[in-house]
């Protein structure tokens, strides 16, 4: 689409089982800062059928208007059916923004209504602007994340981008708020495909980039064994192993796991490192977790100047105790 007057931001807020997720009240901040910056109406849109709870808490952290699209006739998330719904829905009220979170459900959403709409798509950026002409100014690491990259996009709209979960601290919007509540019932679209049910993922499973979690290790591990106790604290915390390039080089985690310039970035909410130096090729793959703890027998290791927690000791033991007494909680309750 690219003709018309085009105005508004909107957000695609995610919920799961009647639960708003995190990603959603994060993008709600970034439409507030953009809306705020052109002087536009901030929306959210909820799928859901029974979302009035989901809508005001959506209202509290900064959206002007909640679009409530009734998921029940849409039949769980047949893809083809929620990009109708959105299509529909963006093609009558011409917004100039929609963000998504850089989720699997926002991702896959994103690029189906972005080629839907033939209009472009930055993808897991970083962080949001609005230049002096007003468009959408979207960063996002290249080349392995060396370089930022500044993406507008001055011909088409709506302007949509997916944007990294875990880079802006979610607040509530100052004041007292109430949001328009608009609730739409949209047309069920031909569909090829049906859910028959939801899986949780088994976080060993998961993508580093999707893990909230990640216990990690490096060249202070001294065996293979010890690496794979690794295994047993991230089970204990439901997140996922992560790697510095030397348990990889030594063969004892496959590539996928690093994490750093030639590996993985990730920004999850709890990053243990367990026995990394904190280089610079490792770090510019994790430095936006948001709490960040480091475990080195080394008090002037680097990685100390990015932790919000620091623990000087021999990384095993830490890893030991720690498994214990999380096995002892995980056994009291
Ligand atoms: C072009 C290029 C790309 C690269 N890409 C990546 C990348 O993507 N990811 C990456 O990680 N690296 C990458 N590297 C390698 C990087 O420069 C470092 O060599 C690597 O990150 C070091 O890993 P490390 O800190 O785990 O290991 P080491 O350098 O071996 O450091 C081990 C740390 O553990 C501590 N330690 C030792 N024993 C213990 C103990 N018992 N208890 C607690 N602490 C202990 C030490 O004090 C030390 O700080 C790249 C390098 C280049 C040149």
């Amino acid at each position: 689409m690219s003709e018309g007057n085009y105005n508004g931001v909107w957000v695609l807020a995610e919920q799961r089982l009647g639960e708003l997720q995190e990603v959603s009240l994060e993008l709600v901040c970034w439409g507030r800062k953009l809306a705020d910056r052109l002087n536009e109406e901030l929306s959210a849109l909820l799928f859901g059928d029974n979302a009035a709870g989901l809508a005001s808490e959506l209202s509290r952290y900064g959206a002007d208007k909640v679009y409530i699209i009734n998921d029940r006739p849409l039949m769980g998330y047949p893809p083809e059916t929620y990009t109708e719904a959105l299509s529909t829905l963006a093609t009558e009220q011409t917004p100039g923004v929609i963000l998504f979170g850089g989720t699997a459900f926002g991702r896959d959403l994103a690029s189906r209504l972005a080629a839907r709409l033939k209009t472009g798509l930055a993808s897991d950026c970083t962080a949001l602007e609005v230049s002096d002409d007003g468009l959408l100014s979207a960063v996002r690491p290249v080349y392995g994340g060396q370089l930022d990259a500044t993406i507008i996009n001055p011909v088409t709209r709506p302007q949509i981008a997916t944007v990294r979960p875990g880079i802006i601290d979610a607040k509530p919007a100052k004041g007292e708020r109430k949001a328009e509540i608009i609730t739409v019932e949209p047309q069920p679209a031909a569909t090829r495909s049906r859910t028959t049910g939801f899986i949780k993922a088994d976080p060993k499973t998961l993508r580093l980039d999707e893990a909230e979690v990640i216990v990690a290790g490096g060249g202070g591990i001294d065996s293979q064994e010890r690496f794979q106790l690794l295994e047993e604290l991230a089970k204990l915390l439901g997140g996922c192993v992560g790697a510095s390039r030397v348990p990889v080089d030594k063969g004892w985690v496959p590539l996928e796991k690093q994490i750093g310039q030639t590996g993985n970035t990730a920004a999850p909410k709890l990053y243990l490192a367990f026995g990394i130096s904190g280089s610079i090729y490792h770090t510019m793959g994790m430095k936006d977790s948001k709490v960040i703890v480091v475990i080195n027998n080394d008090r002037n290791a680097p990685f100390f100047k990015l932790a919000d927690m620091g623990i000087v000791g021999d990384c095993h033991e830490i890893l030991a105790a720690l498994i214990q007494r999380l096995r002892e909680i995980s056994a009291e309750q």
